[in-house]
């Protein structure tokens, strides 16, 4: 049997960080057994799909190195095949038009509320007498085809993430429309059609689809299929346990937002797949691309606990493929994001300046505030100007040594030595001595070997910052 699975968007909004997430596992768990990924486009809601979103979508998996087997298949140039299947189905009896119209459906469910009954349709279609439906033909109604679910009953199945899978019939809300009036097959019926006709041997979805997964199964088995595999996975919640979502969340929820941040294309899958999957292999390195995570992949791996989306871990995982780049790489990733122009400064220089700041780089947006100060006199945060107060001696000493000639600035080791031998003099250590300095002549707390950043900046500037840090206290 070869493997086959495949992601099925729907292009009805941007691409989410859940359908990547969804997508990589169905890659992984194909390529490890040497199987097929394949794309189809769910684009039968004509309304809603949009071309815009198709484009998107294609080019974040592009982007994110998400490959598939073949060309995309829009289920829009699917519509005959799903009608002859209906037909199919209506000719064996194993689904029906239901004549219901939506007031007589009100009505039903008022019915059901007021008799604290469940919810759902009552299947009445089922026994409509052949007099009815000629009435219903001769009034002008127009008719819905429902799937018959059967008599109550447990469908099961072995989920490949959640283990036995039972869910009753009953529990399905009555015999589900699978076309509507206007002849638009609805998704549930689509779906399988689809997934059959392309082969699919194993599909591994959001766990949002546990009940449809229930009704495809007794759309399989009314059109002979062979069922596939299923395995649901868990959704992605903020730490507040609130499903990560476009509505809620904003662009958080959306693959654009990263990439237009500067986050590596490696890191985000890295991350996402990390998010409910852990190696049952405990000696696997954290940091795996596409290639050798589908190489390792092992789907018992897949955890059913809620997936909880973490920025800090995504940093993380950021921070360690941008120190895994090589300097011009770094550079080339750098450059869409960078306001100022490093040419200034020596090859060298801007080599030892980069290596130096990647380690503080969570993304490749950061940059510009990491190195402004090389490149223009800011003022100073007001946050900070507590430090530049009680430093104050501190700088003072430093301006004094400056003007004693006691410092070379084309030295970097020589002048961070001066500096610690002036904290000595003064009994003064790490925070006490660097931070003011360090904000004086860069407006940061933090950054590059403070040697380093004084060499860079030169004598002028170094001078004209302390006088102005001095003058701050006054
Ligand atoms: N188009 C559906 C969705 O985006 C596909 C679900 C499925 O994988 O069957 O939710």
């Amino acid at each position: 049997m070869t493997v086959i699975t495949r992601i099925a968007p729907s292009p009805t909004g941007n691409l989410h960080l859940g359908t990547v997430r969804t997508a990589l596992y169905n890659v992984l768990f194909a390529r490890k057994h040497n199987g097929k990924f394949l794309f189809r486009l769910e684009d039968t809601d004509r309304e809603r799909s949009k071309e815009e979103f198709t484009q998107e979508i294609i080019e974040g998996f592009k982007w994110l190195g998400i490959q598939w087997d073949g060309e995309i298949l829009r289920q829009s140039t699917r519509n005959s095949n799903h009608t002859e299947y209906i037909l199919e189905l209506l000719d064996s009896g194993k689904a029906y038009r239901c004549f219901a119209s939506p007031d007589e459906l009100d009505q039903m469910r008022k019915k059901q509320r007021e008799n604290k009954e469940p919810e759902g349709y009552d299947n009445r279609g089922r026994n409509y007498t052949q007099e009815q439906i000629d009435n219903y033909i001769k009034e002008g109604r127009k008719a819905v085809v429902r799937l018959n679910l059967g008599s109550d009953r447990n469908i099961v199945w072995e989920d490949m993430v959640r283990g036995n899978m039972s869910i009753n019939t009953k529990d399905l809300g009555g015999d589900p429309v699978i076309q509507k009036a206007n002849g638009q097959v609805l998704y549930n019926f689509a779906v399988v059609a689809d997934d059959n006709d392309m082969g699919m041997t194993h599909i591994l979805r959001g766990e949002d689809h546990l009940t449809n997964t229930a009704k495809q199964i007794v759309i399989y088995e009314a059109l002979g299929f062979k069922v596939p595999n299923f395995g649901h996975l868990p959704l992605i919640f903020t730490k507040d346990k609130q499903k990560l979502s476009k509505r809620k969340h904003g662009d958080i929820a959306g693959v654009d937002k990263y990439r237009n941040e500067g986050y590596l294309a490696e890191a985000l899958v890295n991350y996402l797949v990390s998010t409910s999957y852990t190696s049952p292999d405990s000696s696997q390195a954290e940091l795996q691309n596409i290639e050798e995570m589908s190489h390792n992949f092992d789907y018992h791996g897949l955890s059913k606990s809620p997936a909880i989306y973490d920025i800090q871990k995504l940093n993380w995982f950021n921070r360690e493929y941008i120190a895994r780049l090589s300097h011009s790489e770094l550079m080339s990733h750098l450059a869409p994001f960078l306001s100022y122009d490093l040419k200034r400064f020596s090859e060298k220089d801007i080599e030892l300046l980069l290596e130096a700041i990647k380690g503080n780089l969570n993304k490749f947006n950061e940059i510009d505030s990491n190195v402004f100060y090389f490149f223009e006199d800011s003022t100073q945060d007001a946050a900070l100007e507590k430090f530049l107060i009680e430093g104050v001696e501190v700088n003072k000493k430093l301006l004094d040594r400056i003007n004693e000639s006691k410092l070379d600035f084309s030295d970097a080791n020589q002048m961070k030595e001066e500096i610690n031998l002036l904290g000595e003099e003064k009994g003064l250590k790490a925070k006490s001595l660097f931070w003011p300095i360090r904000i004086a002549i860069s407006y940061r707390s933090s950054g590059p070997d403070l040697g380093f950043v004084m060499y860079l900046l030169g004598r002028d500037t170094v001078v004209k910052r302390l006088q102005a840090a001095i003058a701050v206290v006054k």
